[in-house]
């Protein structure tokens, strides 16, 4: 059997060590467009640093990338979160999210009510879900119209939309529930309404002790160990091929024909990996691939800087803070690296990473990687008040780089996994733009398929 992998990423190097193991005599080639492994994953690693370029840590709750990273010997690396008050920047005024409430959503009475971020008519309006029914329908709707029938448009606005949009970097008015966070409709469903549920959650968290936990996972190599460690630990029938970019596929005579630079190669089975956007050059006579290729893609940029501590006349409070959409700035949140992961930054230094673009804001795209440095440091300063400049900077432009989960998306996803699976024996399609856009998800994915394959 001969496999061909597009992508070199999280998902695709991982599809390729799980195959490679179960099937040790399959010819398996990864190929890659750029000239490195690892996709979004960028760890920034010299004097003392070991910083993440990319994305920052994932939810360790999603087991499948703590089960790779101690499979490939990684698991005593792993290291959880520092746990703090996080923030919320409105208007010019810097406010602690209330103790107790999970993405926003109120799980104690007490916090809830005393917190200074919400108006008292807001707080009673949130309070009322308590006697609410589950969101009517059976229909997908958007995330915007369910927290807002259930908690009210202050709450939503305060918190929800610029703790949620972050992860998906996009409008929760256009944002499908059921394709994000089908979780907040079970528990709403199970439990009568979203409060009631999420009480039921968190007394279950405090219980096994998650809740005092930190939630996210990181290694203290970074990122990247795991994208070096899959890369050395590689089974041998598997070869990787950089600046290998896939230029056009086909499935004629029961092979997959994958064109490159460097020429035509037929495969007798195909597993694609890559973003919504390069399925424009893959089976290109076929429109069922249509709505893959027309899905929208949110963009962003991340700008990190050191800056000495002595540049701050105070502490920095808790681990970061969150900017709701109405307040005048281009940057979406801002988290201290050094003190959500103080192992990954010097002791005498201030690590900021910065997060730009707003849904329908579009400084990301216009703006040169020199302008958005020098907008995101002036905006910060503002924020936070320091003096001097960065030691130094680093800036990531990820332009259309989120796939965006829109309303509906679970069923358009099902239509094309069903037409993939009665016109392309031997075809995968997994990744980013079908079932969960953080890392876990598509490891998730690359091990499923291949204990699918050896049915
Ligand atoms: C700003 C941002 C922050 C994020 N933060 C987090 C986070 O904190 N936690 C988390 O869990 N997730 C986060 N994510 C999501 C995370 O980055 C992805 O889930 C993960 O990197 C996806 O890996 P992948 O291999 O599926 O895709 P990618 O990393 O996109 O890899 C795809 C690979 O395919 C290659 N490729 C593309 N086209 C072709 C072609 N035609 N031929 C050959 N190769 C091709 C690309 O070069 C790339 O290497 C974040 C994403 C963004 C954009």
């Amino acid at each position: 059997m001969k496999v061909a992998i597009i992508g070199g990423g999280l998902t695709g190097l991982s599809t390729a060590y799980y195959m490679g193991k179960s099937f040790p005599n399959w010819e398996i080639h990864v190929l890659e467009s750029s000239n490195r492994w690892g996709g979004k994953v960028q760890t920034k690693r010299h004097d003392g640093y070991v910083v993440e370029v990319g994305p920052d840590s994932y939810l360790a709750r999603k087991t499948a990338m703590t089960d790779l990273v101690k499979e490939l010997g990684l698991g005593d690396t792993l290291v959880r979160n520092a746990t703090g008050e996080s923030y919320i920047y409105h208007q010019g005024q810097m406010k602690p999210i209330p103790g107790g409430s999970i993405i926003g959503i109120p799980t104690e009475f007490l916090p809830f009510a005393m917190s200074s971020l919400l108006s008292w008519s807001g707080k009673l309006r949130a309070g009322l879900d308590f006697f609410k029914k589950p969101y009517p329908g059976n229909e997908d709707m958007s995330i915007d119209d369910f927290f807002r029938y259930h908690l009210g448009d202050e709450l939503v606005h305060l918190l929800i939309e610029p703790l949620l949009s972050g992860i998906y970097g996009g409008d929760l008015k256009r944002l499908s529930l059921l394709g994000t966070f089908p979780e907040f409709r079970q528990l709403e469903q199970k439990h009568g309404n979203l409060v009631k549920g999420m009480m039921a959650m968190q007394s279950m968290r405090k219980q096994s002790g998650a809740a005092t936990e930190g939630q996210f996972a990181q290694l203290t190599g970074g990122l990247e160990s795991l994208v070096d460690a899959l890369v050395e630990q590689m089974p041998e029938k598997v070869s990787l091929h950089t600046s290998s970019e896939v230029l056009g596929v086909s499935y004629t005579d029961g092979c997959y024909v994958v064109e490159t630079q460097q020429g035509r190669d037929s495969y007798d089975r195909l597993v694609v990996t890559t973003p919504p956007k390069s399925y424009e050059a893959f089976f290109k006579d076929d429109a069922n691939f249509d709505d893959l290729r027309h899905m929208e893609q949110s963009s962003c940029a991340i700008v990190i800087m050191s800056l000495p501590k002595s540049a701050f006349t105070k502490p920095l409070q808790g681990t970061g803070f969150v900017i709701t959409r109405s307040t005048e700035t281009p940057l979406t949140a801002c988290t201290y690296i050094s003190s959500k992961w103080p192992q990954t930054t010097p002791q005498d230094k201030v690590v900021l990473r910065v997060f730009l673009g707003k849904p329908t804001d579009t400084t990301v795209d216009t703006h040169s990687e020199k302008e958005l440095c020098e907008l995101a440091l002036s905006e910060i300063r503002k924020i936070l008040g320091f003096t001097g400049n960065p030691e130094w900077m680093e800036v990531v432009r990820l332009q259309k780089s989120m796939p965006q989960y829109e309303v509906g998306h679970k069923e358009r996803v099902a239509t094309i996994m069903k037409h993939v699976a009665e016109q392309y024996p031997g075809l995968a399609l997994i990744g980013t733009p079908f079932t969960g856009v953080g890392m876990p998800d598509g490891i998730k994915q690359a091990y499923e398929l291949v204990e699918a394959w050896k049915e």
